[in-house]
């Protein structure tokens, strides 16, 4: 069994606790407006024209994005990153795109890293079955789990799939005990607003019990516009401006009232 992998982040420090291992999965269900990895979109290899300079030369070469990884392989390069991911009590992150889009492949990943000692972690938009979900809870320690709007409306408009699953998977992960960190991305004029930051403080504060562990404000950014161009994907929020630090603090003192611990970034 394989499968289709577009980038791997060695001594990553922001996708759970230590260092860690992260492979992004290719393919994602959502299309979100403001998404920083336009390649993992589609679910399929691509082939891409990039630009290489030497000096004041410009060379085009093709790139080839998503390669088909078997399960022994994602072993060997963990393997090979063990005293690292030890000796900083990190593991291994399956992110995307949406890991569960290759759900059986995940759950087979999942599993032989849970088998060779690792600690493992989905970041995951929440977007699947709740059959999916109750198979891999088993093999995962945590999850990373983004919550980006509570109205479905708004949710269909700029993601284009409804978040009611999404919300109902979210429970269900609370209710398995597993560790979840909440991430939400903060898009102004998307889920910034004052009324939905109050609905969504309200949400996170009545639903949680132990197993919500940290919830991450993930500022806007437009540093994956430039890969739109290489994708032929038109670009739609450059009318867009990142939240400037004073806005992310106070929302971080305000999301501190669930009683949560609260980071601004991953
Ligand atoms: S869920 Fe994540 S990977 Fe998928 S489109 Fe949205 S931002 Fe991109």
């Amino acid at each position: 069994m394989k499968g289709l992998i577009f980038s791997v982040k060695r001594y990553s420090v922001h996708d759970g606790p230590g260092i860690r291992v992260t492979f992004f999965m290719k393919g994602c269900p959502l299309n979100c407006l403001w998404c920083h990895n336009p390649e993992g979109i589609s679910p399929f290899p691509e082939n891409v024209m990039k630009i290489n300079r030497i000096g004041e030369r410009k060379f085009r070469i093709k790139e080839e994005v998503g390669k088909y990884y078997s399960i022994g392989t994602i072993l060997e390069i963990l393997d090979k990153e063990k005293v690292f991911i030890n000796q900083s009590k990190g593991g291994v992150t399956f992110s995307g795109g949406e890991p569960m889009l290759q759900f059986k492949f995940l759950l087979e990943a999942l599993k032989a890293c849970k088998e060779n000692g690792y600690n493992t972690a989905v970041d995951t938009s929440g977007y699947s079955s709740a059959e999916n979900y109750n198979s891999i809870i088993p093999f995962t320690d945590l999850f990373l789990f983004d919550i980006k709007h509570l109205d479905e409306e708004k949710h269909v408009e700029s993601t284009g799939v409804s978040n009611i699953g999404i919300l109902d998977n979210y429970r269900l992960l609370l209710e398995s005990g597993k560790d979840i960190m909440v991430r939400i991305p903060v898009i102004p004029g998307f889920n910034d607003d004052p009324d939905h930051l109050e609905r969504l403080r309200h949400f996170l504060k009545t639903t949680k019990n132990g197993s919500l562990k940290k919830i991450n404000l993930l500022p806007f950014h437009k540093i994956g516009s430039s890969k739109y161009k290489k994708f032929n994907i038109p670009y739609r929020m450059w009318n867009t401006e990142p939240p400037d630090k004073e806005k992310m603090q106070k929302m971080k003192d305000f999301f501190l009232e669930t009683g949560v611990k609260v980071k601004i970034g991953g």
